[in-house]
C-alpha cells in the first residue's frame, strides 16, 4: 500500500464530514487524542455565548434563566447512551480521581464485610493511589495483582476491584462482561475506569451487567482540559442505597430547599458534591453535540482499522528499526491507542512532535499514538510511520538528553 490508498480511505470514510465540526491547526498530525481531545468549533461559541451573556449580563439570574442548575444533568443525559446506561444512572462532577474514590468507599460500604479491595498494577497510577488512600482510610487490604491473576484475586473476601478498561499504556482491553460476571460471582463489585474506552471502542454498561464506572471527558469525548468527570452507578446499586461518601447540596434531593439534613437524591446526581464548574460543564455540552447523528458502529470500527493499520505498517517499517508494537493484535482486545517500544524513549517522541506529528511518551519506554475516531484520518496513520521511520533511521534524536516535561 501507499499513501494514495490512505487517501482513498479517507475518500470512503463515512465519518469523515464529523472531523471538520473541530479546528485542527492543518500543518500537524494529531495523535494525542486519547490525552487531549481536539476543540470542536461549537465549544467557542458556546462558551463565548455563555461568559458574555449568561454570566455577564444575566448574572445569578443564569442558574435560572440558562438553566445552568441543569447542566450536570443534561450532559449526563448525553453521555449516558454512550456507554449503554440510563441518563439517572449517571452524574457528572469533579474529576475521574475524586470520582473514584467516591464510588470505591460506596462499594466497600455496601459490602461491609468483606476486607479486601483490589488493583491492577499496570493501571493507571491514580487509580492505586485512591485504591490505597480508601483502604486506609477504612482499615481495609489491597491486593494489587497482574492483569493475569486478576479473576482469581477476586474471591468471598473481596468488597471492590478497580479495573481499566482499556490499558493507558499498551492499549489492551479487557472482556468486560467476562469480569463483571467474575466479580458477580464471587459478590464483590467492580469499578470500571472507563477513560481510554469512550468514544473509542464499545462500552455497554447494561449488557455487561456492570455495577460501578468512572471516566474522563478530555480524552475522546473532547470536554477540554480538566473537564468534568462522569459516574456511573447502576439502578440495583442506587436502590440499595450506593451513597456518596461526601454529602453536599448539590447530591440533595432538594439543594434549594435549605433542608437543615441531608436527603441524598433518588438518582445519580446524589454523587455530585458541590457547585459545579458551569464553564467546563457547558463546554462539555458543547462538545458533545458532535456526537449528534454519529453512529457509534461506524466509530469503533474506524478505530479498529486506523489502528489495525497502523500495526501493519509498524511492523513492516519500524520493527526493522527497534520500534516495536506492544498493543494487542486483536482488535477486540485493545482500544483506539497503540504503543510502540523503542530504546530511545522521550528524545524520539520530541524528535517526532518537532516534525508535526503529535504522539506522547509513557515512561519507561513507550511511544504512544492516540487515533481519535472522529478526528484522525487514514492519510495520518501513513504520515505518523513515515515520519518515524525518517527520526528513527535519521538518529537526531541521540544527542537529545533533555528530559520529559510534566505532562497530566
Ligand atoms: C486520564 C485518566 C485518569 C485521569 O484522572 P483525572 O482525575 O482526570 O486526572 C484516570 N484514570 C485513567 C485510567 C485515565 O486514563
Amino acid at each position: 500500500m501507499d499513501r494514495a490508498a490512505f487517501e482513498t480511505l479517507d475518500r470512503d470514510d463515512p465519518l469523515r464530514p464529523v472531523r471538520e465540526r473541530f479546528l485542527l491547526p492543518p500543518d500537524i498530525v494529531y495523535l494525542d487524542g486519547n490525552s487531549l481531545g481536539a476543540l470542536p468549533s461549537l465549544v467557542v461559541q458556546r462558551l463565548s455565548r455563555t461568559i458574555r451573556d449568561e454570566w455577564g449580563r444575566g448574572l445569578i439570574r443564569s442558574w435560572n434563566d440558562a438553566d445552568w442548575v441543569g447542566a450536570p444533568q443534561r450532559v449526563a443525559a448525553r453521555i449516558a447512551p454512550l456507554i449503554g446506561a440510563d441518563a439517572d444512572e449517571v452524574a457528572v462532577c469533579d474529576s475521574t480521581t475524586v470520582d473514584l474514590f467516591k464510588l470505591v468507599v460506596a462499594a466497600a460500604r455496601l459490602r461491609p464485610d468483606r476486607p479486601a479491595i483490589v488493583t491492577v498494577e499496570d493501571d493507571f497510577p491514580t487509580d492505586r493511589y485512591v485504591v490505597d488512600g480508601v483502604a486506609d482510610l477504612l482499615g481495609l487490604q489491597v491486593r494489587n495483582v497482574t492483569r493475569a491473576d486478576l479473576g482469581a484475586a477476586i474471591d468471598d473476601d473481596v468488597a471492590a476491584v478497580v479495573a481499566s478498561h482499556v490499558d493507558y499504556r499498551s492499549g489492551y482491553r479487557h472482556d468486560a462482561a467476562a469480569l463483571t460476571a467474575t466479580a458477580e460471582r464471587s459478590g464483590a463489585l467492580l469499578v470500571w475506569d472507563l477513560s481510554h474506552s469512550t468514544g473509542a471502542a464499545p462500552v455497554d454498561l447494561h449488557s455487561w451487567r456492570a455495577d460501578l464506572a468512572v471516566g474522563c471527558t478530555y480524552k475522546y469525548l473532547n470536554g477540554g482540559p480538566g473537564s468534568p468527570a462522569y459516574l456511573y452507578v447502576s439502578r440495583r446499586l442506587l436502590d440499595a442505597g450506593a451513597l456518596s461518601p461526601i454529602a453536599g447540596w448539590f447530591g440533595h434531593a432538594e439543594p434549594f430547599a435549605f433542608d437543615d439534613r441531608y436527603a441524598a437524591a433518588g438518582t445519580a446526581q446524589r454523587f455530585l458534591a458541590g457547585t459545579p464548574p458551569i464553564l467546563s460543564t457547558l463546554a462539555l455540552e458543547a462538545a458533545l453535540e458532535v456526537w449528534e447523528g454519529v453512529p457509534l458502529d461506524a466509530v469503533h470500527h474506524k478505530a479498529r482499522a486506523l489502528t489495525g493499520r497502523f500495526i501493519e505498517l509498524a511492523d513492516d517499517h519500524l520493527a526493522p528499526l527497534g520500534a516495536a508494537v506492544v498493543t494487542p493484535r486483536d482488535p477486540e482486545a485493545r482500544g483506539a491507542h497503540v504503543s510502540l517500544r523503542h530504546d530511545g524513549g522521550y528524545p524520539v517522541m520530541r524528535a517526532l512532535i518537532g516534525r508535526g506529528v503529535i504522539g506522547d511518551f509513557r515512561p519507561p519506554d513507550l511511544l504512544r499514538f492516540g487515533f481519535a475516531p472522529l478526528t484522525t484520518r487514514y492519510v495520518d496513520v501513513w504520515d505518523a510511520v513515515e515520519t518515524l521511520r525518517q527520526v528513527l533511521e535519521g538518529g537526531a534524536w541521540r544527542g537529545d538528553h533533555r528530559s520529559q516535561p510534566g505532562v497530566p
